[in-house]
């Protein structure tokens, strides 16, 4: 078996609207979704020992059946038995760059590299259909992480509809070291304060559908309006973080003061992004606001759109 390394890029949120309750437990979401230049490196490598193991750069990171791309490398081999015995066991190496636990779904992107890697040195030759599907069975996020690019994600987050693919907008990211925000904390709050305005499942396909606001976010992608969607960039779950976290609502404020586009809280935070039109425009963004708040618990870093989900690592 050969070694193949994959690129795993990182994702924020555009929109998240949390719509209901299902009957899974989950939450019903209307979520517009963006892949962004920030990346892990996934390197699959052949092993004598018929097991998975996991390797990475970063100690906090746990590196038994708890670890997302250990459970994608186990899920493989539970649907294709005969792989393990015919190529032999696999080390993931996994090459932290994306912030842990921070709303970037790091954890199910290096997941789909792990589907996409096997689906290559196994040569098995599965569609990206399938691939998604064996992605669901790990988190919402997963699918998504796979084809990457911008789309709108229905369902619990699973249900994909490609939106025209942006390239020309950039973003500071900006996360407190020191900050953690539980995504299942998140959600169990949100559901606690605003579960009166669920839509019930008893309601009908057409009164859900006025119930979600999502149209015109995709309508300003589809223009390319840069301006359009800053102005329309919404999280339900900035109700419930940013009164328990005021830092991170602070953060917020700092990157809008600067005149950006837009600014908001990734997926369940801590994360908060700010979009801008240029590379030169990030840099200044980003000085600004690490000397405003001047706190060496700050990270930021600056990204881009960008088209791809996971792919091969040029050598
Ligand atoms: P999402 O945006 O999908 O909610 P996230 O960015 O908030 O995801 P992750 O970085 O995916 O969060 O990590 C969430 C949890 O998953 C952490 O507690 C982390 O320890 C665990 N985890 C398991 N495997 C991984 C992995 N390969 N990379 C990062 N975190 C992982």
């Amino acid at each position: 078996m050969r070694s193949v390394t994959l690129i795993a890029p990182a994702k924020i949120n555009l929109y998240l609207e949390i719509i209901g309750s299902r009957p899974d437990g989950f939450h019903e979401l209307a979520m517009v979704l963006q892949t962004i230049s920030l990346s892990d490196r996934i390197t699959i490598n052949p092993i004598g020992i018929d097991a998975i193991t996991i390797r990475s750069n970063d100690p906090s990171l746990p590196n038994d059946h708890s670890n997302l791309a250990y459970r994608a490398a186990a899920l493989m081999v539970k649907q294709f038995p005969d792989m393990m015995a015919r190529y032999g066991g696999i080390e993931i190496e996994i090459n932290k760059r994306i912030p842990v636990a921070a709303g970037l779904a790091g954890g199910s992107s290096n997941a789909a590299a792990v589907l996409v890697g096997l689906d290559l040195i196994w040569d098995l030759g599965l569609t990206q259909d399938e691939l998604q599907t064996l992605g669901a069975e790990i988190g919402s996020d997963v699918p998504f992480c796979i084809s990457g690019g911008t789309a709108l994600a229905t369902g619990r987050g699973e249900v994909l509809s490609p939106l025209l693919n942006l390239d020309n907008l950039y973003v500071v990211l900006a996360k407190f070291r020191n900050i953690a925000i539980s995504t299942p904390w998140a959600y169990q709050t949100y559901r606690q304060q605003f579960s009166s305005s669920y839509i019930s499942e008893a309601d009908d396909l057409k009164s859900r559908q006025q119930r979600v606001h999502s149209g015109p976010m995709v309508a300003a992608i589809m223009k390319r309006d840069g301006a359009k969607i800053g102005q329309l960039l919404h999280n339900d779950l900035e109700k419930v973080a940013l009164p328990e976290y005021p830092q991170v609502a602070d953060l917020r404020d700092a990157f809008i003061a600067q005149g950006v586009l837009g600014a908001m809280m990734s997926g369940s935070g801590p994360t908060v992004f700010a979009l801008v039109e240029s590379q030169a425009e990030a840099d200044r963004v980003s000085d600004a606001v690490q000397n405003q708040i001047a706190n060496q618990n700050l990270l930021l870093w600056t990204t881009k759109f960008v088209s791809t989900g996971i792919h091969l690592a040029e050598s």
